[in-house]
């Protein structure tokens, strides 16, 4: 069944807020008639950002699953800082009903952070929209966790908390009884960083080689040793001083474990032999600090650094050497697969290669991309379907002919073309119509074109 209301998200609304909106303007009797109208589940919750069954959602609302997930939920985002396969594991349990692996699938057990969890909105926005649709909701920037500030209105947001009282699955919309409060510039800056990074995904639809990012810039700023390892000792120190304003707040707010602020998360995020999940948070701490506010940096790859990849680990305590040595037998395992496979297959395109021999072919992408390139086939032109010019001539033909027969006064053969659309049919292309051209010259003699040149 799809919804008998015409109603679309709102710019940047969360699949939540558009659900409530839906369930309030629908006059069913309660949340139940509206989970089981969506959902044929009386029972649902749903996420604040990383919502499940958005294939039934986007079906129901007539919109496309693919345009929820990547404008109205922060899967972009989680997506950007995992393994591409678990990423791709991640789409399907949001698209489909499997709620509870979509934390997992995210990391989030991992992560071992725990969040307020709820929807939060900034009561300057809501003032705002009130004013301008009438209608107040809840947006998907103001939902990353860890992040408490308006990056529009610099003011500290509000949470309505899922677990209170009997909340766990109502479906509301924010409340305009809160008073704005000024939110710390560290918190501002971080949760402006966020928004900008989400916006730059949502253009995009590209996640960053954040690795190879994070590498161009510690390198500029001088934090790489000569051989490569990163200034462990200088990062860390930096960040908690940048960051030194967000410890009060965090421990007024969230149920935030000590670890996130005393950064020794840095050392695993950059070493390019894990693909653990990381928590998106502990990312933008870091890359805000990194980039100077900057989330076009994180797509900055372009710059030719030769940097050696495996050696880009911080120094591990103790069995560095071995480390190292698994990378590289490692690597040799996954070239040779790759390689072999080509040469079984030597008319294989990339996208075959990428389906045969997926684990490796990513592992390759990101830990050895130069490589990777070097052996992969050139990729496939653009596919342009085959110009059928005889019907275009029969075309061509009578619309000449019709729209000569209107003319008060003789015009060019490039004016007529831009009056027929301007697809250069009758300038460059005209060879390829026997009929038009034929049509043409007799005009021409006749007057009807004049000759120009
Ligand atoms: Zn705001």
């Amino acid at each position: 069944m799809t919804c008998s209301i015409h109603i679309q998200p709102l710019p940047g609304e969360t699949v939540y807020s558009l659900v409530s909106r839906y369930h309030l303007l629908s006059g069913n009797a309660n949340e139940s008639a509206s989970y089981s109208a969506l959902y044929s589940s009386n029972r649902a919750r749903i996420n604040a950002y990383l919502p499940s069954q958005l294939q039934r959602t986007g079906y129901y609302f007539g919109l496309a699953p693919e345009a929820l997930l990547w404008n109205h939920t922060l899967y972009p985002l989680f997506a950007s800082f995992i393994a591409p396969r678990r990423a791709q594991e991640l789409k399907r349990a949001m698209f489909l009903n499997f709620g509870s692996h979509v934390g997992e699938k995210a990391g989030l057990p991992q992560s071992k952070l725990k969040f307020t969890t709820g929807h939060k909105h900034c009561p300057m926005c809501l003032t705002e929209d009130l004013k301008q649709i009438g209608v107040g909701y809840f947006r998907n920037c103001h939902q990353l966790p860890g992040v408490n500030s308006c990056p529009t209105h610099a003011s500290q947001l509000f949470c309505t908390a899922i677990s209170d009282f009997s909340l766990d699955r109502s479906l509301v919309l924010p409340r305009s009884d809160m008073s704005p409060l000024p939110a710390d510039k560290a918190s501002v800056n971080l949760s402006r960083f966020g928004a900008s990074v989400i916006q730059q995904l949502q253009i995009r639809q590209e996640f960053p080689d954040y690795r190879r990012a994070y590498r161009i810039q510690l390198n500029k700023k001088g934090l790489l040793t000569k051989n490569r390892n990163v200034r462990i000792r200088r990062v860390i120190p930096a960040l908690k001083t940048h960051w030194s304003a967000l410890e009060k707040i965090y421990t007024n707010q969230f149920e935030c474990p000590d670890q996130l602020l005393t950064f020794e998360f840095v050392g695993p995020l950059l070493r390019a032999k894990t693909h653990y999940p990381t928590h998106p948070i502990k990312h933008l701490l870091f890359a805000e600090w990194l980039f100077d506010g900057d989330a076009n940096l994180f797509w900055d790859a372009d710059e030719e650094e030769q940097l050696i990849l495996p050696g880009f680990g911080v120094p591990t305590v103790g069995n560095s050497r071995t480390n190292r040595d698994d990378f590289f037998s490692n690597r040799e395992t996954r070239r040779r697969s790759i390689r072999d496979y080509m040469d079984g297959h030597p008319f294989a395109i990339r996208k075959d290669i990428k389906a045969a021999r997926n684990a490796d072919f990513f592992w390759l992408y990101h830990n050895d991309r130069d490589w990777l390139e070097q052996q992969l086939p050139s990729p496939m032109p653009p596919h342009r379907p085959e110009m059928n010019w005889h019907a275009v001539d029969d075309e061509m033909c009578k619309m000449v002919h019709e729209q000569t027969l209107q003319l008060s006064e003789p015009i060019s053969v490039s004016e007529l073309d831009i009056m027929l659309g301007g697809h250069r049919w009758l300038t460059k292309f005209l060879e390829n119509l026997p009929r038009t051209r034929n049509l043409i010259r007799d005009q021409l003699a006749k007057g009807i074109i004049k000759k120009v040149g």
